[in-house]
């Protein structure tokens, strides 16, 4: 399979590249060159088959060639090692829990997967070691460290803002050693992210070292996102009704992910991108117009993105076509007030205690669900409540047990290379 960038539709390049160089020439996304459908069978016969083989069937025509069958397979039996249950919360709705992995969050599967490829092109021969730089505002950097933890010829160096992210997350990026470095930036995030926008472009640098990136730009960590949906269907596909799939949209790669899996062939009838308070994708589907923001800060930071990288993405699946994509895709946003109100409720009323992401989730399942009564909806909850301890106990007004994982991590020796500039980095890097 080839990938183009949506930059430059003749740019053509393997997986392999596409993987390493992460992006195109002029920052193009890149993109298969073809979707093909799954086969019939495959949809009636996906009971019989395990996690690893659903998964590995689905991401198959993607990577043909270039990864061997039981290599795949080995990379997908790591990436899926927990569980990805749909539980249900009240009589029309479920929601799929995407946080047993080991950051709490669901970006454990792009990270653990793009850590697996990336190491079968090192070990293969290919190209030399790489390092992997990347900035976090909290769980990327949390689940890259943890994916790429010990992977051989990988070095990874994460950079975040001090004091900025929470101690769990500190914790989860500053205690693992190894082929870890965790560089505490004194600035915001955007500092660490032009920082390493400039070690990208700094030739120094890159005649040094190899350097990648590991958002979901990258088309490692952007395709595996299509095994939730693979894998929710399998549970929920005897029920005869509609079924409409309402995801807490940042970058808007996971949902991608999932109109990529529909395309393919997986019966879902429709998507919910749930925004909050950061809200282009949902005034672009009221007035057709694109028109990016600066981001405002929320309960669900996560999500806090002005101007999602995806979404050019999401076009091209529906070769720019307005009305095909607003057939398929409705959004709606939502306050802190609304999310916190929700989250009360919820756990009022059946129990079930919601992160601030998925009840922006929720939220939007149900909006649709008001028109829309012949639909069976199930939501992402895409991060355990624990990684937003204060928001939520502030919320239900009681303390919430940490898992024995989160505890103990609370215990370990923080270590961070204290930095300030641009120049420390480089004098990093070039060490
Ligand atoms: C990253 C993240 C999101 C947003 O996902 P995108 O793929 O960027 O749209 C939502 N919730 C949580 C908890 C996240 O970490």
């Amino acid at each position: 399979m080839k990938y183009f960038s949506l930059n430059d539709k003749n740019h053509k390049v393997s997986f392999e590249t596409a993987v390493l160089n992460g992006l195109g020439p002029n920052k193009g996304l890149y993109f298969p060159e073809e979707i093909k459908k799954l086969p019939k069978q495959f949809f009636q016969q996906i009971s019989s088959l395990t996690p690893t083989e659903i998964a590995t069937q689905a991401i198959g025509q993607f990577v043909e060639g270039e990864i061997p069958p039981a290599e795949l397979a080995g990379i997908i039996e790591n990436t899926l090692d927990f569980d990805f249950p749909v539980k249900p919360v009240e009589e029309q709705v479920g929601v799929l829990e995407l946080f047993h992995g080991p950051t709490l969050a669901f970006k454990d599967v792009g990270a653990k997967f793009m850590a697996g490829t990336l190491g079968y092109f090192i070990k293969k021969g290919n190209i030399p070691g790489v390092t992997v730089l990347v900035a976090t505002s909290g769980d990327t950097g949390g689940a890259v460290a943890r994916g790429f933890l010990k992977v051989e010829g990988i070095e990874v160096v994460i950079l975040y803002p001090k004091g900025k992210v929470s101690e769990i997350q500190e914790k989860q990026l500053t205690t693992l050693g190894e082929n870890i470095t965790a560089l505490e930036v004194d600035g915001s995030f955007d500092a660490c992210q032009s920082m390493v926008k400039m070690a990208f472009l700094d030739s120094e640098i890159q005649q040094h070292r190899k350097l990648t990136s590991a958002n979901s730009i990258n088309v490692a960590r952007w395709l595996p996102q299509m095994f939730y949906y693979f894998l929710a269907y399998e549970q929920v596909k005897n029920r005869d009704q509609k079924l409409a799939f309402s995801v807490p949209s940042g970058n808007f790669g996971n949902i991608c992910a999932g109109l990529l899996a529909k395309e393919m062939g997986l019966p879902i009838d429709h998507f919910v991108a749930a925004n909050n308070e950061n809200n282009v994708v949902t005034r672009f589907l009221q007035t057709q117009k694109y028109e990016p923001t600066a981001s405002v800060q929320t309960i669900s930071n996560a999500m806090d993105v002005g101007d999602p990288s995806n979404f050019i993405r999401i076009l091209e699946l529906f070769s720019n076509n307005f009305e095909d994509l607003k057939s398929h895709l409705s959004s709606f946003s939502y306050t802190d007030d609304q999310t916190r109100g929700i989250i009360k409720k919820v756990y009022e009323d059946t129990g079930y205690l919601m992160d601030p992401h998925g009840a922006v989730g929720y939220l939007g399942l149900k909006e649709f669900l008001r028109k829309h009564k012949d639909y069976y909806g199930i939501f992402l909850e895409t991060a355990h409540p624990v990684k937003f301890l204060e928001t939520i106990e502030d919320v239900i007004g009681k303390k919430i047990p940490l898992p024995p994982d989160i505890e103990a991590l609370k215990h370990r020796e923080k270590k961070a290379v204290q930095i300030s500039d641009y120049e420390d980095l480089k004098n990093f890097l070039l060490k």
